[in-house]
């Protein structure tokens, strides 16, 4: 057999769960059904978390480097499928909702990840872009990419934050951002450095984390809001020299409030709608919308060495595996279905309890580079992305 395993993962095989509805999220929402209704606090869809895989090209020390090896994975976007390779016989085989070659532009990675999620958002739904991946695998490039000196270079937070600007009225919207970073359980926002210690405050009744303490800037046009992006990676760079780090070993994490009033009658009417509907011409008072976006750079996947770490670099390692082996515990348990996910283990996973296993309309992109040396590391990306596609979210409208 040509092929080894199919859908591996660990030792076992494992049914592909993402054939049964790979092409969901795009189909399912926004449904026709949620627009017109008056009464959409109570209805929920299902959303699976939608899972892309980016590829990032060789670089020039892997030209030199691998020149006499195969690239550890294969890339058959047309099938969605990828190939691992394990040997020079056997690969296993992975489907997943989109894969992203090395020629993939910027703009297409937007469309595919980020604009059904901004889309959502737009509506009042939570939405949440996360990129995970080993370090300099092209998370910061995917994400953060301000386009200064080439606009097609720019990236999911500016692409973003453009269509939002293009789809609101700012008389009666408003879009405003936070900028933080998550290091070692710390909190800092990247917008203000006197804030270093943010906490997460949730709420009683329904559940929902809010950070009370990080600065909020209203957003009115692209420029002001990629010249906060510079500032806060600044920010992030001058903590991280002061902490002697470095920004692979932190999370960045953007959010986005949108606040929209839609007009009654919008809200009722639609062209598609199947039913006669003499709403559109009686007047209903407009409706506040809140949708959230946040999009997050996770810090570096890759194993931290802690054998040879002391003292303080020890403390780091665990820290940083402590949030991101949250992570992935709290994909396990909602992949498999597991009573207890836990949600309280680090602030990461408190910080996204909507994204996964919650309201939000979730989409990650994980990250991988072509070189043999990294397939270890390259595997357990994939894998990690496997299991995310497990997780089911209940998408819903917070009023
Ligand atoms: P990460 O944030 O995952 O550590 P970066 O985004 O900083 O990785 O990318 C590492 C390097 O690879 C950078 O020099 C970046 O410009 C380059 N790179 C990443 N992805 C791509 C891509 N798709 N095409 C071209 N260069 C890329
Ligand atoms: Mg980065």
């Amino acid at each position: 057999m040509a092929s080894g395993g199919i859908y591996r993962n660990g030792g076992g095989l494992q049914k592909p769960q993402n054939l049964r509805n790979s092409s969901s999220f795009k189909s399912k929402l926004p449904p026709s059904n949620l627009r017109r209704s008056t009464t959409t606090t109570d209805t929920a869809v299902s959303g699976r978390v939608r899972v892309a895989v980016r590829l990032r090209p060789r670089n020039d020390e892997e030209m030199v480097a691998d020149a006499d090896f195969a690239d550890c994975v294969e890339l058959q976007p047309e099938l969605k499928r990828l190939k691992l390779r394990r040997n020079n016989w056997d690969s296993d085989t992975y489907e997943f909702d989109e894969l992203l070659n090395e020629f993939a532009s910027q703009k297409r990675v937007y469309e595919v990840v980020a604009k059904p999620v901004v889309e959502s958002v737009l509506e009042g739904y939570n939405g949440t872009v996360m990129a995970y991946g080993q370090t300099g695998t092209g998370k910061t490039y995917t994400l953060g990419r301000l386009g200064d000196e080439d606009t097609s270079a720019r990236g999911i937070m500016v692409r973003s934050m453009e269509d939002m600007l293009a789809n609101v009225s700012l008389q009666t919207d408003s879009l405003s951002v936070s900028y933080l970073q998550l290091y070692m359980e710390t909190i800092q926002d990247l917008l203000n450095p006197a804030n270093d210690n943010i906490s997460i405050v949730e709420d009683q009744k329904s559940g929902d984390v809010s950070l009370p303490g990080a600065t909020v800037v209203e957003i009115r046009d692209k420029q002001s809001f990629v010249e906060l992006l510079r500032v806060g990676e600044a920010q992030r760079f001058a903590a991280n020299t002061k902490l002697n780090t470095e920004s692979s070993r932190s999370h960045a994490i953007l959010m986005v409030q949108v606040k929209r009033s839609v007009s009654g009658s919008e809200n009722d009417y639609s062209a598609e709608s199947d039913t006669p509907s003499s709403r559109g011409n009686t007047y209903s008072p407009p409706i506040l919308r809140k949708g959230k976006l946040v999009i997050v750079d996770l810090a570096g996947s890759e194993r931290v060495n802690k054998s040879g770490s002391e003292g303080h670099m020890l403390e780091e390692a665990k820290s940083i595996n402590l949030s991101l082996s949250a992570l992935g515990k709290c994909i396990n348990a909602l992949a498999e279905n597991s009573a207890h996910v836990p949600v309280r283990d680090s602030k990461l996973t408190r910080l996204l309890k909507d994204s996964f296993g919650g309201t939000s309309r979730t989409s990650l992109v994980v990250t991988i580079g072509p070189s043999p040396r990294h397939r270890a590391e390259t595997s357990s990306t994939i894998l990690f992305g496997q299991r995310a596609m497990k997780v089911e979210n209940m998408l819903r409208i917070k009023e």
